[in-house]
């Protein structure tokens, strides 16, 4: 499946966090959502997001990496790559940016936004609720 995805994540407390390239970046204490695309086996990428063991490759990797980061709550929905782009400009409007993160492969200003609440991605978006169960 060629699956579109957003990752809810917690930040429990305010942290820096290296991210690569990007350098130390800061993360207030809440909540953010990245987005992400899976062109082939969304499964099985969501299953890498979820392990904190891993080779740190992307810049949400090393975001996950830290241990005052969680994956709270994952939302999906069929869909091609530029579709993630267009799910990025989407909440952006509803989030503070976090510049540059995510992005080095389009034109976004980011991937990862510092967000309020999440409910508003229930109208386009399945929650993907099996996921303690089915990864
Ligand atoms: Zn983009």
């Amino acid at each position: 499946m060629k699956a579109i995805y957003v990752l809810i994540i917690q930040v429990k407390n305010t942290t820096s966090i290296k991210v690569g390239s990007l350098g130390y970046l800061t993360f207030h204490k809440g909540m953010y959502a990245y987005i992400g695309s899976a062109q082939s086996n969304f499964r099985y990428r969501i299953k890498r997001h979820l392990h904190k063991k891993k080779k740190l490759f992307w810049h949400i990797d090393y975001f996950l990496d830290n241990k005052k980061t969680k994956i709270w709550k994952i939302f999906f929905k069929e869909g091609i790559k530029t579709e993630e782009c267009n799910l990025a400009r989407l909440i952006s409007k509803k989030g503070k940016i976090v510049l540059k993160f995510g992005s080095s492969d389009c034109k976004c200003k980011s991937h990862l936004f510092q967000i309020k609440e999440c409910q508003f991605l229930e109208k386009n978006l399945t929650e993907l609720i099996e996921k303690h169960n089915a990864f």
